[in-house]
């Protein structure tokens, strides 16, 4: 499949941070080109903050990422701090619309329950994934025959809790949902960065889950929830996330969403090359500002 870009007529891109840690100069890096592609084209740059998930984000590193970030001189039209036509630009807010994604989803057919473990996934694994990527390829144990999937089709959509008993499940089991990617299919995009991109589904990437099984919407879902509702024509983001693009691109697919245009941006190493992450601390902003640099002299050496 080759994928047809929106065609929108004004820009608006996005920085979407999540606040689990203290935002790094790669970071900075990426999101610095988000601004600079929005500005030159007089387009918008929202600020969408991505703390769905409770465990790991922390009101102080919310804080600390609107401080950095505005120490660094980014500046945003749109977001939690300054409202804007979409809001609100918390993920946390935007339940509704993750669920209304999920029953449109549902209503495809092409999800399913999945209760397999963390455990049991890395032991069934198909084949190492791409270095970059995190999520193993799913090894299928629990992707539906297809007389299930005639069943789900056939079933109502009203609960998410009925669901599960299409499948055979206890009500009281945990499960994830899985998206069922059509195997040997190639997606296929044209980065704004980086040129011609093809993944092989079921190669590349496998099911992927677009909902945990502690009820939290996945990040694939979310963003492409959100980046179709905030009417985000140009997706600025780091290299490492090229698969969860090509996944994306199925999402828009399936619920009938225009698929925005795409710059991914090669990673920031440190000296002995390795990828910048956020127990970097050395490199974050926070310190980086403590040592008294200054954003622009930082800027000039990228
Ligand atoms: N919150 C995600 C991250 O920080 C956003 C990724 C994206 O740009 O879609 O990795």
């Amino acid at each position: 499949m080759s994928t047809h870009h929106a065609s929108y007529t004004t820009y608006r891109g996005r920085l979407a941070p999540s606040p689990t840690g203290n935002l790094h100069l790669g970071h900075a890096r990426t999101f610095w080109t988000a601004q600079q592609r929005a500005r030159s084209r007089g387009g918008t740059l929202i600020f969408r903050n991505e703390d769905l998930d409770s465990a790991r984000c922390k009101p102080e590193f919310v804080s600390a990422m609107f401080d950095d970030l505005k120490w660094f001189d980014f500046d945003w039209q749109e977001g939690p701090d300054c409202g804007g036509q979409f809001t609100p630009y918390n993920q946390s807010e935007r339940m509704n619309s993750y669920r209304a994604a999920l029953d449109q989803l549902r209503a495809t057919g092409l999800i399913y329950p999945c209760t397999c473990s963390r455990k049991d996934i890395a032991a069934a694994a198909h084949a190492p994934h791409a270095e970059d990527d995190d999520e193993p390829i799913y090894a299928g144990t629990c992707r539906p025959t297809q007389s299930s999937k005639l069943k789900v089709e056939g079933c109502k959509l009203d609960d998410r809790a009925e669901q599960p008993a299409t499948f055979n499940l206890k009500p009281s089991t945990r499960f994830s949902w899985r998206f069922k990617v059509p195997d040997g299919e190639t997606i296929s995009f044209t980065d704004n960065n980086l040129g011609p991109q093809s993944f092989v589904a079921g190669k590349d990437f496998g099911d992927f889950v677009i909902w945990r099984h502690d009820d939290v919407p996945a990040y694939q879902l979310a963003c492409v929830a959100d980046d179709a509702a905030m009417q985000i024509s140009e997706v600025v983001r780091g290299a490492d996330l090229l698969v969860s693009t090509a996944r994306q691109i199925l999402l828009y697919r399936a619920i009938g969403l225009r698929v925005p245009e795409f710059f991914h941006c090669t990673l920031m190493t440190d000296d002995a090359g390795v990828r910048l992450a956020k127990r970097h601390d050395a490199l974050s902003l926070r310190k980086l500002r403590e040592l008294g640099e200054s954003p622009a002299t930082l800027r000039s050496k990228w």
